[in-house]
């Protein structure tokens, strides 16, 4: 289920994050849009809607949100940071036909092996690449 807007103050507030209308905005649009996003795809999404936002802000909100734990940043193609709600745990899959990135619901922290006692485990990030059914019917149908 998706946090409400309440659930998302209170989940700044949690992590110590001074509450913003940017904050919140950003925070809401990767809520909304599990596409995972670039910096500048968030920014031209929500510029109409504000019209005083910077490109700056937009670089800066997410790096706040990133630091905080609340968003998570996804750097599976190389040079482009994407982010994404670190909501439910979930690992991702790249689609080398079509390049869309898609969530695969997983529990990461079953994935943390025994060997890992003792250390302190912040993230697990777990990456797949391939091809998506669409893609690979296509890649048929093709043939
Ligand atoms: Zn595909
Ligand atoms: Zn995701």
């Amino acid at each position: 289920m998706k946090p409400s807007i309440e659930a998302l103050k209170q989940a700044l507030k949690d992590k110590g994050v001074s509450l913003s209308h940017q904050r919140l905005m950003v925070l809401a649009y990767l809520r909304d849009h599990t596409t995972h996003p670039t910096a500048d795809e968030v920014y031209t999404a929500l510029k109409p809607e504000l019209s005083t936002l910077s490109k700056t802000t937009v670089y800066n909100t997410l790096r706040v949100l990133a630091d905080s734990g609340l968003v998570k940043t996804l750097t599976i193609q190389g040079h482009e940071t994407r982010f994404d709600l670190k909501d439910v745990d979930h690992g991702h899959f790249k689609c080398l036909a079509c390049g869309e990135i898609y969530d695969v619901p997983m529990d990461l922290g079953a994935l943390v092996p025994g060997s890992l006692e003792g250390w302190d485990v912040r993230e697990t990030d777990v990456h797949f690449k391939g091809v998506c059914p669409e893609c690979a019917n296509k890649i048929r149908e093709d043939e």
